[in-house]
C-alpha cells in the first residue's frame, strides 16, 4: 500500500465491542487476567504494553518499512534508548551539527560511559579517519539542523557495513514521506514525533523504527519498557490521529517551503538560503536522489549580519517567533542563540520552519519584514 493509505488505516481498527469506527484510547494501567491466569490479549501492565501504543508503533513500522517501532515520550528518550542499549565503552560517530539536545546528551551524560566524536560526517576521509575498533555506531542527520546539510546515507551505510557498524538516521526532518532511510540501508531510524508526526505543536514525542528484529532490538525495547520512558495513552491516540493527515500536511509544507525558498533566494537582502530544494544547495543532487521531497525547515542569512537578522525576526507578524519546527504554523528563529555557546551557527541565520498558511500571505510578511 502508499503511504497515504498506511498513514489511515495501518494504526486503527474498528472497536470490536462498540463498533466505533475511531479506536478508543484506552487509560487503564493495568488488565485483568482470565481464570487460568492468563491475559486476553496478552496485555499485562501499560509500561509494557499498551493499545494506543501498538497502534502507534505499527503506523510507524510501516510507514519507514521497518520491522518494528518503539514510542518513547519525546525524541531526546528516544536517542537516550539508543545509547543506553550499547555496551559501555562503544564508540559513536556523530555529525558536528548533530541536534544540539542530543550532542549535550552525549556530552553531558555520557562522558565516562560512551565514546563519541563529532565530525563532519560528509567528508568520507575525515569519516575514515575516525574508525576505531571499538565504533559501534555512525548517527546521521539528513536533512541536518539548521544548516540543511544532506549525507549521501547509501555512502555511509557502504563504509559502515564494510565494518560491521551500525547506522542510526535521524529522520525528523524529512519525515517517511520524503524519505526513507532504512531502504537505503540504515539499521535504525529516529524520529521527534514532537515535530511533524504531531504536526501541531501540542505533544511530546519520540520513536524509533528498526530495519531488523535482532538482539540489539531486542535490547532496545528492553530499555523503553524497563526504562519506562513511554508516551501516554493520550499522545499516543494525538498521534495516530495526526499522522493520518501526515502523508498530506508535508504536501502543503513541502509546496509552501519551495516557493518560499525561491522568494528569498531572489531577495536583495539575504545573504544565502540554506534548502536541498534550491539547485544552488551544495548536496542538491545528493538531496534529489534519495529524498522524494526537500523538506519545510529551511535557513536564510541576512546580509546585514546579526541585527539585521534580529530585525527582521521583530518585524514579522504572522511567523512565531519560537523554536521547534514541524507544525502546522509558520515558525521562526535566531537558531544561534537556542544553541547556546558552543554552536557553529552562523550569527546571520534565521531559522524557518514553514507552516501551513497560504503562501501569499507568509511571501507578504517576509516582504514587509525584509523591505
Ligand atoms: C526536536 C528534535 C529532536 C529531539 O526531540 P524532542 O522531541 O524535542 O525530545 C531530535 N532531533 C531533531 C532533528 C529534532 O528536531
Amino acid at each position: 500500500m502508499k503511504t497515504e493509505t498506511i498513514a489511515i488505516h495501518a494504526g486503527n481498527h474498528t472497536d470490536e465491542t462498540t463498533g466505533a469506527v475511531v479506536q478508543p484510547i484506552t487509560m487503564s494501567t493495568t488488565f485483568e487476567r482470565m481464570e487460568d491466569g492468563s491475559f486476553r490479549e496478552g496485555l499485562i501492565y501499560s509500561r509494557a504494553a499498551n493499545p494506543n501504543r501498538t497502534s502507534l508503533e505499527k503506523v510507524l513500522t510501516q510507514l519507514e518499512g521497518g520491522a518494528d517501532a518503539a514510542a518513547f515520550s519525546s525524541g531526546n528518550a528516544a536517542g537516550m534508548a539508543v545509547f543506553q542499549s550499547l555496551q559501555p565503552g562503544t564508540h559513536i560517530i556523530a555529525p558536528d551539527d548533530m541536534y544540539h539536545g542530543l550532542r549535550n546528551q552525549l556530552k553531558q551524560l555520557f562522558a565516562g560511559i560512551l565514546e563519541f566524536d563529532f565530525i563532519d560526517i560528509d567528508d568520507t576521509d575525515v569519516l575514515k579517519a575516525h574508525l576505531k575498533p571499538n565504533t559501534g555506531v555512525i548517527w546521521i542527520e539528513t536533512p541536518s539542523n539548521p544548516l540543511l546539510k544532506v549525507t549521501d546515507i547509501k555512502k555511509v551505510v557502504a563504509l559502515a557495513k564494510q565494518h560491521q557498524i551500525k547506522v542510526v538516521c535521524d529522520n525528523t526532518f524529512a519525515t517517511p514521506i520524503c524519505q526513507q532511510p532504512l531502504a537505503l540501508g540504515a539499521d535504525l531510524v529516529m524520529h521527534s514525533t514532537t515535530k511533524y508526526f504531531g504536526g501541531h505543536s501540542d505533544l511530546m514525542g519520540g520513536a524509533l523504527i528498526t530495519a531488523k528484529n535482532d538482539g540489539w532490538w531486542e535490547k532496545i525495547r528492553n530499555v523503553q519498557t524497563m526504562g519506562g520512558a513511554i508516551p501516554s495513552p493520550m499522545d499516543c491516540y494525538y498521534l495516530v490521529r495526526s499522522i493520518k493527515t501526515l502523508p498530506y500536511r508535508i504536501k502543503g509544507h513541502l509546496h509552501n517551503a519551495q516557493l518560499l525558498a525561491e522568494f528569498l533566494d531572489n531577495h536583495p537582502s539575504v545573504e544565502q538560503v540554506l534548502y536541498p530544494g534550491l539547485s544552488s544547495h551544495p548536496n542538491h543532487e545528493v538531496a534529489k536522489a534519495q529524498m522524494t521531497g526537500f523538506g519545510g525547515v529551511l535557513s536564510f542569512c541576512l546580509k546585514g549580519g546579526e541585527e539585521e537578522a534580529r530585525k527582521v525576526i521583530n518585524r514579522l507578524k504572522l511567523f512565531t517567533k519560537a523554536t521547534s519546527l514541524g507544525g502546522v504554523e509558520s515558525l521562526i528563529e535566531h537558531r544561534a542563540t537556542v544553541e547556546g555557546p558552543d554552536t557553529k551557527t552562523p550569527f546571520n541565520l534565521l531559522r524557518v520552519s514553514v507552516g501551513l498558511e497560504h503562501i501569499d500571505d507568509l511571501i507578504a510578511d517576509l516582504t514587509q519584514a525584509l523591505a
